[in-house]
């Protein structure tokens, strides 16, 4: 097993310029962050005010649900003038109230912003206050916007966390620190890290957001907290503001990263090296086992990555350090150097960082570079396989289960199995 290697010995990419592009972007809205965040929080619903695009984006996203009552829907807005936005505030009141007497089980609402013209001039906090107010304590309204103008595809999570984090309760100000996990991740992934910290004396862990809304985790000045992941900046203020703490760590993305997160929330709470080592070993060995078949297939190939989830560089530092691959390009859409300290610290020196996008520029350097592996949102993915590329939707990584030891061989066989195909479809 290798040693979990120190950051700080490592500067890597920390001081590397960054291509800053501001031209046309190709990357999926906030809306899309309703897809997983409707699945963790069990008593939540989300209603988007938005228009038919934004209705048939959630619906393609999410897959048709013909059986299951679907915790998300869209109040769509047609045009009207300012003249008619007091109508609009009724009409949501109305929609409301309606969906709330046919859904006695949501206990959490949030109200979604978008980016047609006349949802931007419906003020949403002020309908959820209003709404709030009706309805709690039974049902807390909470909005956020998922609105393109303002967000890329994982900023949705990023922003509904942030609005819901004033309405955690506070926690007490004396006793131990706390430990808080932030950021969703699937049920399978947090069972898992839970085993975990309990293995290393740390029983007392929660989790943001939580399965359910009447379970909010507490936080306060004695809350120290590890983001699960990369895009939670708002979300990281947000708990700030109440007094909570980050632990700098890098993300749980491969046996190394993960062995590095949980090191970090050992070493903030004061469990020795020792000990966190013995706790992890057993699921730290099962991991660099599993990767080490798909080390065989990726090491040398090369990999592009374009701008989508904001998972960019954890998963290229995991592809070049655990896998052997090398890095052509790492495009993130926004690059938060301060969450992303550790995970720069640990990229390959020569790795050329943008953040932004100009996509016409960026496909340009692509065909330049043609790698073998091409890392894209859904939108590039097709023309660039008509090309002979080979890709993974970056999509996928967001949907899928990646964090922690057990889930290290799923999430390099992301990246094995497009090599797989192409190899099939030439032969
Ligand atoms: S929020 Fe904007 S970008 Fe997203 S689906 Fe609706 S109209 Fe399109």
């Amino acid at each position: 097993m290798s040693p979990v290697i120190p950051i700080q010995a490592e500067s890597g990419c920390s001081d590397a310029p960054v291509l800053r592009e501001r031209g046309q972007r190709e990357v999926f809205c906030g809306l899309t962050g309703i897809i997983w965040l409707h699945r963790k929080m069990q008593d939540a619903f989300f209603l988007v005010v938005g228009s038919r695009t934004c209705a048939h984006l959630i619906q393609s996203a999410a897959g048709v649900m013909i059986f299951a009552e679907p915790r998300f829907a869209t109040a769509i807005l047609d045009e009207r003038d300012l003249a008619g936005l007091a109508d609009a505030q009724d009409e949501l009141d109305r929609v409301v109230q309606r969906l709330l007497e046919r859904r006695p089980d949501i206990r959490l609402l949030f109200l979604v912003g978008s980016c047609p013209s006349e949802v931007i001039k419906l003020d949403l906090s002020r309908a959820a206050g209003r709404l709030n107010q009706r309805f709690s304590p039974k049902v807390r309204v909470l909005n956020y916007s998922g609105s393109g103008i303002e967000t890329t595809f994982t900023q949705g999570e990023d922003a509904c966390l942030a609005a819901l984090a004033p309405a955690l309760p506070a926690a007490p100000t004396s006793g131990e620190p706390e430990l808080m996990v932030v950021g969703a991740l699937a049920d399978v992934v947090e069972d898992q890290f839970r085993r975990l910290f309990t293995a290393m004396g740390l029983p007392r862990v929660s989790f943001f957001p939580s399965r359910s809304s009447t379970t909010l985790p507490a936080v306060g000045p004695r809350t120290q907290f590890l983001l699960a992941q990369p895009f939670l900046g708002d979300t990281a203020r947000a708990l700030e503001s109440r007094g909570a703490r980050r632990i700098a760590a890098p993300f749980p993305l491969g046996a190394e990263g993960s062995a590095a997160w949980f090191h970090a929330a050992g070493a903030a709470l004061g469990v020795s090296r020792s000990g966190v080592d013995r706790a992890l070993a057993p699921a730290r060995q099962r991991a660099v086992q599993a990767l080490s078949a798909h080390r065989q297939q990726l090491a040398g190939k090369r990999v592009f990555f374009f701008p989508d989830s904001q998972l960019e560089i954890p998963l290229a530092r995991f592809l070049a350090r655990e896998l052997g691959m090398t890095l052509i390009e790492v495009g993130t859409p926004y690059l938060h150097r301060q969450h992303l300290a550790e995970e720069l610290a640990w990229l390959p020196a020569d790795t050329r960082l943008s953040e932004g996008q100009d996509v016409e520029r960026q496909l340009d350097r692509c065909r330049a570079a043609q790698p073998d592996l091409v890392v894209c949102g859904l939108g590039l993915a097709n023309p660039l396989e008509a090309e002979g590329m080979t890709t993974k939707w970056s999509i996928e990584l967001v949907f899928t289960p990646i964090q922690g030891f057990d889930q290290a061989g799923d999430l390099a066989g992301l990246f094995t199995r497009p090599l797989h195909r192409r190899q099939l479809l030439a032969a």
